[in-house]
């Protein structure tokens, strides 16, 4: 029997929890008994005292207690092993042997609070986000190395968000070289990954499903990809036989990884444009400019609920300018990676820009982020990624 410290649950909110939420927010909290380190293991009971699970508290994140078990379980190095083992396997179900970028470990999605291992090529790179599972940093690390059996494995815990958990910010190698940029093969394409300057881990693993759907639409079109960063969505369509591909970003960086992979997979034909995608739309509107296929994949508009409003003015706003480019038959692929806007939401907000513009739209097909970042019942914040792929009817 767990016999730590003891964290009550308001009556009421023990519901959202048993119906899968990993996560107990500070003021979900009626009191705690005992004294809890930050990072300690605590037990979670209803307003009755029944056991809710186990779980990891950090009195200095808003995200006070963070579930990893439902059942009365010893949380030891042999229980991590074993979550990591899972994790590893569910991949296997999807993995393809033309891509060797994957998501190994996406936190609360597989049980493993606030920890992701991102694989991309011979590189597998961790980042822990939870103080209390800073502790188990080795005990994952060692179990993916013994299965992947990668060429090395760095901790990237730089990540400034990691100081809001009063955890400290440092890259480390546990397995294997330190190494700068890695190749790594996605649907058969070549892809350079940045170790340390690349954002998030390094390459946008979710989209890589999203990236081959898009070539069957793609043949003698000419497609425009706003929102390029490594120039994921232009090169499929370009390796696919695209007419034409033209891939906006506003990051020179962004760019010039864009330009080196589609170098490396001798695509030199696609046109880059470093601009402003908001302004860019609109020029390209006012030169008369057509595409027959349009790609939006925004940063995160919306990084709360009170930036709701903005984000779906923005969103409104690119889906409008991108529809405008569109002829008829024209298809639109557009994204949002912000878990504030729900796909309801979502698709209302691109659909009234076809509204406005009196445009009638089939919905093609309403897709998600990839197999690797899976979606656990019950925690909506692990869906994140929304797709909706829209064709012009007139
Ligand atoms: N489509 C990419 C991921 C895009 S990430 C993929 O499939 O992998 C979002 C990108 O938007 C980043 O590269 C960022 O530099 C770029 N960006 C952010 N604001 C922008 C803006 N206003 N105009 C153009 N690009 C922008």
């Amino acid at each position: 029997m767990f016999d730590g410290p003891v964290v009550h649950v308001v009556e009421g909110r023990q519901r959202k929890l048993l119906d899968g939420s990993p996560w107990i927010y500070r003021n979900e909290i009626q009191a705690i008994e005992g004294e809890p380190i930050d990072g300690d293991l605590v037990r979670a009971v209803d307003y009755r005292g029944r056991l809710i699970g186990l779980g990891i508290i950090n009195t200095a994140s808003v995200i006070t207690v963070r579930l990893l078990s439902y059942r009365e379980v010893a949380i030891d190095a042999a229980w991590i092993a074993e979550r990591v083992r899972r994790a590893v396997a569910y991949r296997a179900i999807f993995r393809r042997s033309d891509t060797d970028g994957v998501r190994l470990l996406f936190g609360e999605a597989d049980g493993l609070p606030g920890v992701v291992a991102d694989r991309f090529g011979p590189v597998i790179v961790v980042q822990i986000h939870a103080r209390g599972m800073e502790r188990w940093k080795e005990t994952i690390a060692g179990e993916l190395v013994a299965l992947e059996r990668p060429e090395s494995l760095v901790f990237a815990n730089d990540d400034p968000i990691r100081s809001r958990e009063g955890l400290p910010l440092y890259r480390s190698v546990f397995h294997g070289p330190d190494l700068d940029s890695v190749l790594m093969r996605e649907n058969g394409l070549t892809f350079q990954v940045d170790l340390r300057q690349g954002q998030k881990t390094g390459h946008f693993l979710d989209q890589k499903a999203n990236h081959r759907f898009l070539q069957k639409f793609v043949r003698d079109k000419t497609v425009l990809d706003a929102f390029t960063y490594s120039g994921g969505f232009a090169l499929h369509a370009a390796s696919a036989g695209a007419a034409a591909v033209e891939a906006v970003d506003i990051s020179a960086a962004a760019l010039d990884l864009a330009r080196e992979n589609a170098c490396a997979n001798g695509r030199e034909d696609i046109r880059f444009v470093e601009a402003n995608a908001f302004d860019h739309l609109r020029n390209l509107h006012a030169q008369g400019a057509r595409f027959d296929v349009a790609v939006l994949d925004p940063p995160a508009f919306a990084s709360s609920h009170k930036a709701q409003a903005g984000a779906v003015r923005g969103y409104k706003e690119i889906n409008l300018g991108a529809m405008r480019l569109l002829p008829p038959g024209g298809l639109l692929a557009t994204h949002t990676c912000s878990y504030h806007m729900p796909e309801d939401l979502f698709t209302q907000t691109v659909l009234s820009a076809a509204r406005d513009l009196r445009r009638r739209v089939r919905i093609v097909a309403v897709r998600r982020q990839d197999y690797d970042h899976p979606v656990l019942a019950g925690h909506p914040e692990s869906l994140y990624l929304k797709s909706l792929w829209l064709q012009m009817l007139d």
